[in-house]
């Protein structure tokens, strides 16, 4: 299916953006506001940034800021979620999305998960011939990043 990945990611943020009011989270917005297409399994792509954004929440502090910012890199849209955060030490990034893992076992059981959650994501993404992978600066924040090929038929038109 070919989706218009602005108004997507905005309809993701608005659900979002109600359970974040409990803990004075605010969500920066960085999304094109002309349409931009992907050809992506939706239904997989919202299990995705589901999982990606609610860790986001589930490590940032009270008051924290959570960017989603959407850029082109080349024939890629670059879709990247920060947080404010505790972060990743860094021989744990690669880590993070191996099933199961979750850094600090202690830290990670008051947050609960299972640490299934990006190694799903990364399956599906890696599906879709993109890529996923993590930037992050302990004590400082993390950010997110995922590719995914940009559409380039019209398919789209004719599912209207
Ligand atoms: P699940 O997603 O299955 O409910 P989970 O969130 O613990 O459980 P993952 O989403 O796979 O599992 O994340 C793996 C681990 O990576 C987390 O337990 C956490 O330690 C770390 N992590 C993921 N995202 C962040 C983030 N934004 N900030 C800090 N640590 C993170
Ligand atoms: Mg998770």
């Amino acid at each position: 299916e070919i989706i218009n990945i602005g108004s997507f990611l905005n309809d993701i943020i608005d659900r979002f953006e109600m359970i974040a009011l409990d803990k004075k989270i605010r969500f920066n917005r960085k999304i094109a506001n002309s349409p931009v297409y992907v050809k992506v399994a939706p239904d997989k792509l919202t299990q995705v940034l589901d999982n990606v954004i609610s860790n986001a929440m589930k490590y940032s502090p009270e008051g924290g800021d959570i960017k989603v910012q959407m850029l082109q890199r080349g024939e890629h849209l670059q879709i990247s979620i920060s947080d404010q955060g505790m972060g990743i030490p860094r021989e744990s990034q690669a880590k993070i999305f191996d099933r199961f893992y979750r850094v600090d076992k202690a830290r990670a059981r008051s947050v609960g998960g299972t640490g299934l959650g990006l190694a799903i994501a990364r399956e599906l993404i890696l599906a879709h011939n993109g890529d996923i992978w993590v930037e992050s600066e302990y004590g400082k924040g993390t950010t997110i990043h995922i590719t995914l090929p940009f559409s380039n038929d019209q398919e789209g038109e004719h599912e209207l």
